[in-house]
């Protein structure tokens, strides 16, 4: 299976509209990045999760041209956004779009005119909304098979078995995803002991880094090692940064096996 980064920012994205700071002002282009975002491939299955405000340019950087189901994280703006450009990708099969039940009610509620019959003119994606019910079983949740057209098939190389994994942002309870030995925890800020059995065995994580000070919704950069160390993987990347993290400085300070990821970014698993 294979990882693609699609974005690797914070809600702001970087640079930051307006900002002249040496890493909003920086040429590396590991110091652009567009909002939060990945895309995991196996075979030809194609799934993302979350479509953050710049899909587009995102989808066409990668030259996706398939995507058979997407996962949200919640429903923060920079998450969401880009769902319409959904649109030339849903031309032939409705997408089946999972999320918890709070982020599937926020979104049908931001975007009711995907799902509104009234016309009116003008395209629109096609979209199926499913609520991951089991939420508070974590851990017990039946995976999603996501490629449903080829569902009793044995071809794993086909497949992508993802399992929803529990956690804080804040106060909200948000998922994160786990496919395999990878698991991909943005926009968090305390992960409950129950998904830790979830993430048992995870050997890369990819993990919400926004800052080096604390804050109320996001690991800071202590707070994410901190996490990495307990899951024990054996790698690590950092997501969702904000405009105070240079790639080249963090990536000096950080042991061997975890990095700062950028936009962009394939890996395998
Ligand atoms: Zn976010
Ligand atoms: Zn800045
Ligand atoms: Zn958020």
């Amino acid at each position: 299976m294979r990882l693609t980064f699609l974005g690797t920012g914070t809600s702001h994205g970087i640079p930051v509209i307006g900002c002249a700071c040496a890493v909003c002002k920086s040429e590396n282009q590991k110091n652009k990045r567009t909002r939060a975002s990945v895309w995991i491939e196996s075979g030809t299955a194609s799934i993302v999760i979350d479509t953050a405000t710049e899909f587009r340019l995102q989808a066409v950087r990668e030259g996706i041209n398939k995507v058979d189901c997407v996962f949200l994280t919640h429903s923060h703006a920079d998450h969401i956004h880009g769902i319409d450009d959904l649109r030339p990708l849903s031309r032939y099969k409705p997408i089946p779009v999972y999320g918890n039940p709070v982020t599937i009610s926020d979104v049908k509620k931001r975007f009711s005119y995907i799902n509104n019959d009234a016309g009116g003119g003008g395209g629109k994606p096609r979209l199926e909304f499913y609520e991951i019910k089991d939420i508070e079983l974590t851990v017990q949740a039946e995976p999603a098979d996501c490629n449903p057209g080829h569902g009793s098939s044995t071809n794993t190389e086909n497949k992508i078995i993802i399992r929803p994994v529990k956690i804080k942002h804040g106060k909200v309870d948000i998922l994160g995803y786990r496919v395999g030995n990878l698991a991909y925890l943005t926009d968090c800020s305390f992960i409950p002991p129950e998904s830790f059995e979830a993430l048992e065995g995870v050997e890369i994580l990819i993990i919400d880094a926004l800052r080096y000070k604390p804050h109320p919704t996001h690991f800071s950069v202590d707070q994410a090692l901190e996490m990495i160390e307990k899951t024990g993987c054996r790698e690590a990347w950092l997501t969702h940064m904000c405009h105070n993290i240079e790639h080249e400085a963090l990536e000096k300070e950080l042991p061997f096996h975890v990095r700062p990821a950028w936009d962009g970014l394939k890996i395998n698993f």
